[in-house]
């Protein structure tokens, strides 16, 4: 038999089979030796048979409860044997195909137990095979446990053999498997009890997922014990009986039949690994991120590695090492997107993140439900048991983790793993036309419901989960999250009517907590402003430092008249542009004192202000090197047929540049939802505008472009606020461009390091008269809506407030170096382990 091939793989589970036809398609001369049936215990023992089972289980089931659907049968009975037949058929022409494959693929297969014998070799009963790489896939035995009468019990082979239904099943053992197999006997009559030591059976499915699961089998006469230890198994009664305690009492359970389902373990018998070179722990083999083993030229995959025990992961190690052998990439497996899938009734399946593992993690997280009960396709089903639940991201709203119980609740999570195997969004779950009627529209209801909109169930006021205390170690790195959903005072802007109108900007007593909210936003900048100013002076804060103070009402005005889910674009460090837009002040006082708690951990050398959440793009230009962006965003918005509206912020001195006008251009050739809204504060990086431009009425360039445009006092912050929005809306209506300038004075000159001496002192004094702040306070105190008691309290509470910020940013942790690369661009690494264990 002696050969020589580039690679040789051992086993013929869905590990090794997968692996030898990659290897075979990338070129390599591969041969792959199984001792048992090509397969594995997949198609042999495991997933295949008990799948094939379970539909003749669930087809009984169905056809019982058929009257309904106006099915007329009599007597329906459940036919064992038959059943076992088809069962075996299946596998049967699986293998066979496996085989087939495998010839045509130009894999030759060896039949036989194969060992390692010495560098590069392996024998099979004797003959000796050479191998460049050799591939280890030989997967996992049943679990035994040392306990009375176990000999008496049954394990997952040999109750697939069982000649007939038993009458009583006892299961020890709250797996996967001994879930799925409960499951099965239950709906086929059997009294089935399951044992479990653990506080909950499906140890990693969610609680309430399991609830649901639990319910069901109590329905159908199931018993399930938790907390329990199993003692012994003895004869009894014309069965046996399985003696346990729980609660310090003892029990006992009669059964015709004991299935021990205590789990799996790696199998290496008779390899000879470790006389090989090959590293075991407690019987799994130990493999580097590249699933290259401690021996040279040796590799190993799937069950016999440990860690996920399931046919798709280790097929998918399969491919990967295979890779590495070929030297196509270095891959390391990632397997945050792998998902689980229980086949119980109703089926249960989850991928990513667990509520759970959220909560011990204190990963905050914001969960969206859906139940089955309003779905249209369910109901048509019959099958309206269940939900689905989704856990994301409450600040970029990726997709973090779904559970789902219910109909084919294992085909639907193949949605979920692809969104957050690709980093997706609720917001791009929900932008995919889905069809109707169909199960996975249950899956863009729960991403819908996580946002408070779902369409065909009532909306909870909040789905956000707070975080549970973190662990000491978690603590560290989840800094963020955690002191950013616990310790942030109100930040938000004020809530606006739900138009902005002439009417709803009158002073009256109506409009009343709309109107002092906007004061205290005003405030809230100001004084943030003028304390960063301080930190910049105490070297707090590097770089560079920019004061908006004096443009507080041009600010406020401009981006209150947004809606949520308008897009801002606006040059980098605009500290009161972010506030405005409600970013957390603490989380943007933490980037310019370059902290990872800051919107942008700390990475963007306190420059990048960007809140995803808040559609705030706030950072990635200069002098209007951010235009061209403006105009990609209101591209991405005209291709979604969103009616978003995109508002571009800069200076006077950006309109001098050629982006500028290119922009202009653009938008205007190519109908775009733009906004452009240039804050002129006659004094662009120091030059007076008369002599920076030729025009110094910035709004008429952008009639040059066959643009609206108007000019606002940019001092006054309700006209800012109104002309604003009549814009704001016009262009929501015709995705056409608009142009606003508001003109304003900037009092602190162009940064705090600004002598500001190119501006005469009577220009600096005819304009602190204007001061916004104090005009907005005057309106309000002639009108009655407040007086000058009110803003006293006003500017101390936002005193104590920017306090708390700076303490906030001061003691917040310095960025971790191992972590330099991760979100300096969102996303990009966290999906990514092996692109950032490259690069760093
Ligand atoms: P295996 O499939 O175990 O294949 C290993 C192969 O190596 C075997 O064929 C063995 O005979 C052979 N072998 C071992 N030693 C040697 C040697 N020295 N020489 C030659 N050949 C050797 N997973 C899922 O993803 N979905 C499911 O629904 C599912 N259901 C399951 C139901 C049951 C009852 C069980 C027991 C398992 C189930 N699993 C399921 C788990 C799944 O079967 C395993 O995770 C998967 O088979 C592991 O694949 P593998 O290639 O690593 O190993």
């Amino acid at each position: 038999m002696a050969g020589s091939f580039d690679v040789v793989v051992i086993g013929g589970g869905p590990g090794g089979y997968v692996a030898a036809l990659r290897a075979a398609q990338l070129g390599a001369k591969t041969a792959i030796v199984e001792k048992d049936r090509m397969g594995g215990t997949c198609l042999v023992r495991g997933c295949i048979p008990t799948k094939a089972l379970l539909q003749s289980s669930e087809l009984y089931t169905l056809a019982k409860g058929g009257q309904p659907f106006g099915l007329v049968a009599d007597n329906i009975g459940f036919d064992w044997p038959a059943a076992q037949k088809r069962k075996a058929s299946v596998v049967d022409q699986l293998v066979k195909g496996v085989e087939g494959l495998l010839k045509a693929g130009g894999v030759t297969s060896y039949r036989g137990a194969a060992r390692l014998a010495g560098k590069g070799v392996v024998d099979v009963g004797g003959d000796q095979v050479q191998a460049k790489d050799i591939v280890i896939a030989t997967g996992s035995a049943i679990a035994r446990i040392p306990m009375p009468g176990a000999e008496l019990t049954i394990d997952s082979d040999q109750i697939l053999e069982l000649r007939e239904v038993p009458k009583r099943l006892a299961v020890i053992g709250g797996g996967v498997v001994g879930m799925e197999f409960a499951a099965m006997f239950a709906a086929l009559g059997s009294k089935v009890t399951v044992l479990e030591m653990l506080p909950q059976v499906l140890a990693m499915v969610d609680a309430d997922l399991v609830n649901v699961y639990t319910k069901h089998l109590a329905g159908l006469g199931g018993e399930v014990h938790t907390d329990t230890k199993v003692e012994k198994v003895v004869k009894g009664n014309g069965g046996l009986q399985v003696q346990f305690s729980s609660g310090g009492e003892g029990g006992a359970v009669e059964a015709d039949q004991v299935l021990l389902a205590v789990g799996r373990v790696p199998y290496t018998d008779g390899l000879d690994a470790e006389k090989a070179g090959v590293k075991l722990d407690r019987r799994r083999v130990v493999v580097d991120p590249h699933l290259h083993t401690d021996a040279d030229g040796v590799w190993a995959i799937g069950d016999v590695i440990g860690g996920i025990m399931l046919a798709h992961v280790a097929s998918y190690e399969g491919v990967c090492a295979v890779e590495n052998i070929a030297g196509h990439s270095q891959r390391v497996p990632d397997y945050h997107a792998a998902p689980n899938c229980v086949y119980t009734d109703p089926e249960i399946a989850h991928v990513g993140l667990g509520e759970k593992e959220a909560k011990e993690k204190g990963v905050a997280v914001k969960v969206g439900r859906f139940p089955f009960a309003a779905s249209g396709r369910a109901l048509t089903l019959g099958q309206s048991e269940g939900f689905v639940k989704v856990l994301s991201d409450p600040e970029s709203g990726r997709l973090l983790g779904a559970h789902i119980i219910g109909p084919r609740a294992t085909d639907l999570i193949a949605e979920a793993a692809l969104a957050i195997q690709n980093g997706l969004t609720l917001e791009q779950i929900d932008l995919t036309i889905h069809a109707h009627p169909t199960l996975p529209e249950s899956l863009m209801e729960a991403a819908l419901a996580a946002q408070g909109r779902a369409i065909h169930i009532a909306n909870r006021r909040s789905t956000a989960a707070p975080p549970a205390a973190p662990t000491q170690t978690a603590q560290n790195n989840q800094n963020r999250e955690k002191e950013m959903a616990t310790t942030i005072k109100p930040s938000s802007p004020p809530p606006t009517p739900d138009a902005i109108n002439a009417k709803s900007l009158e002073l009256t007593k109506n409009n009343r907590d709309f109107l002092l909210g906007l004061h205290r936003q005003m405030q809230l900048i100001r004084r943030f402003e003028e304390r960063a100013q301080e930190q910049y002076t105490k070297a707090k804060i590097g770089g560079y430092c920019h004061l908006n103070i004096g443009e507080e009402a041009t600010v406020v005005g401009g981006i209150l008249a947004l809606k949520a889910n308008d897009w801002i674009f606006t040059s980098y460090r605009e500290h009161g542009h972010a506030i405005a837009r409600g970013v957390d002040p603490k989380a943007v006082m933490a980037e310019l004192f370059g902290k990872e708690t800051g919107t942008s951990h700390g990475r963007g050398g306190s420059m990048h202000l960007v809140d995803y959440s808040r559609r705030f793009m706030g950072g990635y230009g200069i002098v209007g090197g951010h235009l061209p962006l403006a105009v990609g965003g209101a591209w991405a918005v005209r291709y979604r047929k969103q009616k978003d509206v995109v508002f571009c912020m800069f200076g006077d001195g950006a309109t001098n540049i050629g982006a500028f006008h290119e922009s202009l251009n653009m938008s205007k050739v190519f109908d775009l939802p733009v906004v452009w809204f240039c804050i002129n504060n006659r004094c662009g990086m120091g030059t007076p505008v008369e002599a920076a431009s030729a025009v110094a009425d910035i709004y008429k360039k952008a009639c040059a472009y066959d643009m609206e445009s108007i000019q606002v006092d940019g001092m006054n912050l309700r006209e800012v606020l109104l002309k604003t929005s009549e814009m704001v809306e016009k262009t929501r209506i015709d995705s056409q461009p608009r142009f606003v300038e508001a003109l304003c004075y900037r009092f602190r000159g162009h940064s705090v390091v600004d002598p500001d001496k190119y501006r005469s002192e009577e220009d600096k004094v005819k304009w602190r008269k204007a001061d916004p702040i104090v005009a907005f306070e005057h309106e309000l105190e002639k009108s009655g809506l407040a007086d000058e008691e009110y803003f006293k309290n006003v500017r101390q509470e936002v005193d104590a407030q920017v306090r708390e910020v700076i303490d906030f940013a001061d003691e917040s942790p310095d960025p971790n170096v191992s972590d330099l690369y991760k979100y300096t661009y969102a996303g990009q690494w966290d999906n990514r382990p092996e692109l950032r264990a490259e690069r760093v």
